[in-house]
């Protein structure tokens, strides 16, 4: 069986790829969602086991010295990992695979998998449209939104080390960018 594909998406928080990410998946029913396990508190809204696995600290970090996790960061203050159970198995399914992490995990990966991984940055059209974002959204206090800007300035110095990058400006035109990406991706 021929092996599956791995595609993965990183921006600054705040950019709008959780929301892209829904739309794509809608899209393209086929693509597996990789479900990361953190210890960040839950938001509103969010469902544990959808869009996290949560867990505390302690568990977490049994879990890493178990070695069960394909890659893992420490990101605004949390621990974020990829489960490595889902990825070996979904490649060997021939499975496409889909991944949000940040820019330490996509090194890992192009260290891990090379070409095999293809990576999409997603941009935001300035740093003053993602505080606006990251303040409409209102899941995070202030000290976590500052957090995250100064995170983001490192994150958009590497925008372009990766395979593909789709600014997300206008919200239907980035949906459309992103999809032909993904299609040359799975076409490839
Ligand atoms: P991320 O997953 O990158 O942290 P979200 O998908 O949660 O970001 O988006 C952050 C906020 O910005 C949300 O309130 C979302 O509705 C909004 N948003 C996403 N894309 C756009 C866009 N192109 N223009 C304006 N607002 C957007
Ligand atoms: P958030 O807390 O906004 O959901 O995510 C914060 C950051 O953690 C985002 O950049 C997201 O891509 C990243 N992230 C989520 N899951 C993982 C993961 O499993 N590994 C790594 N390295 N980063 C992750």
């Amino acid at each position: 069986m021929e092996r599956g594909k791995i595609l993965v998406i990183v921006a600054p928080s705040g950019t709008g790829k959780s929301t892209l990410i829904d739309k794509l998946l809608v899209d393209f029913p086929h693509i597996k969602w990789s479900v990361s396990y953190t210890t960040r508190p839950m938001r509103e809204g969010e469902i544990n086991g959808k869009d996290y696995f949560f867990v505390n600290e302690k568990e977490f970090l049994r879990m890493k010295e178990n070695d069960e996790f394909v890659e893992w960061a420490e990101v605004h203050s949390n621990y974020y990992g990829t489960h490595k159970g889902f990825i070996n198995d979904g490649l060997k399914n021939g499975d496409i695979l889909l991944f949000d992490v940040d820019v330490q995990g996509c090194d890992s990966f192009k260290d891990i998998y090379g070409e095999e991984a293809q990576i999409i940055f997603i941009e935001p059209p300035s740093l003053e449209h993602l505080e606006q974002r990251l303040r409409k959204r209102g899941t995070e206090s202030n000290r976590v939104i500052q957090e995250r800007l100064n995170n983001a300035k490192r994150e958009i110095e590497r925008k372009d080390d990766f395979d593909y990058k789709v600014v997300n400006d206008d919200f239907e035109g980035a949906y459309l960018n992103l999809k032909a990406v993904v299609k040359e991706i799975l076409e490839s």
